[in-house]
């Protein structure tokens, strides 16, 4: 993590507007692929194909564990139900009809990285599993009005908590949002929770992923032993995460990749 807020030219803004473009095209494309019977990591594999195609190259795909050496072996987080983010995909996980899975896709071009997520419903979802899905894409359009300058980096949190808790569910804590440009993870770290008017000042040039992650129950959080990556709920509830990444302009912002659609 870069441990500075760096700002970005329009030159710099517009490749990662490609890079999220790109993102996007493939997340649409995921979407048509998500059915009962399908495995995440026929998934991956279609991402990771798909990027290089573009002339990018995947940014989770040996994202290093710690130091330990575990590195992230997909090119997608494919997180499914109960599980919130970093979902291992693999060939021996199958979706099932009424499931949900977070993508999360992550692409560097030409030195600059683009990030975003969707969650998609496989086949006919409970009541509850579309609530929480349109609450936290819902979520995420609140965050990103509150990029504009002049605005503070809690303000885009305190959207999503007062909105998400209004709603009867939880956002988690653990994992937060980020500036994104030459790095995956650059400084703010913005959460998605807290009092509003804190933190640092929005400013033309800054780059933000923007990550609402919504649990249906409670917001705490456990680990996967098994793979130490898959963070799910610790109470089994339901959850969903859209991310998209935005940049400060002189007079609001620019979802890059494109607008926000339902
Ligand atoms: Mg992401
Ligand atoms: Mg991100």
């Amino acid at each position: 993590r870069v441990s500075r807020t760096v700002l970005k030219s329009p030159a710099e803004i517009g490749i990662m507007d490609e890079a999220n473009r790109i993102i996007r095209g493939i997340l649409d494309d995921l979407e048509e692929r998500v059915r009962p019977g399908v495995t995440t990591g026929e998934l991956d594999a279609f991402a990771e194909a798909r990027i290089r195609e573009a002339g990018g190259v995947p940014a989770f795909k040996g994202y290093p564990h710690r130091g330990d050496g575990n590195d992230f072996p997909g090119t997608i987080c494919a997180s499914i139900n109960d599980e919130i983010v970093h979902g291992v995909p693999s060939h021996h996980t199958r979706l099932d009809e009424g499931d949900v899975i977070s993508i999360d896709l992550g692409i560097r071009l030409n030195g600059y990285f683009g990030d975003s997520a969707r969650t998609f419903a496989v086949g006919k979802i409970s009541g509850e599993a579309r609530r929480l899905m349109d609450v936290t894409r819902e979520s995420l359009r609140l965050a990103v009005d509150q990029v504009a300058p002049g605005n503070r980096v809690s303000d885009i949190g305190f959207a999503v908590q007062t909105y998400v808790e209004q709603q009867g569910f939880s956002v988690v804590r653990e994992f937060v949002g980020h500036g994104i440009g030459a790095n995956l993870h650059e400084d703010p770290q913005i959460p998605n929770f807290g009092a509003p008017g804190r933190g640092l000042r929005l400013t033309s040039g800054m780059v933000l992923a923007i990550e609402p992650m919504v649990n249906a129950g409670g917001p705490d959080v456990v680990l996967s032993a098994d793979d130490g990556w898959t963070a799910r709920t610790k109470d089994g509830s339901l959850s969903a995460h859209f991310e998209v990444s935005v940049a400060v302009t002189e007079d609001g912002h620019k979802v890059l990749g494109g607008p926000l659609t339902d």
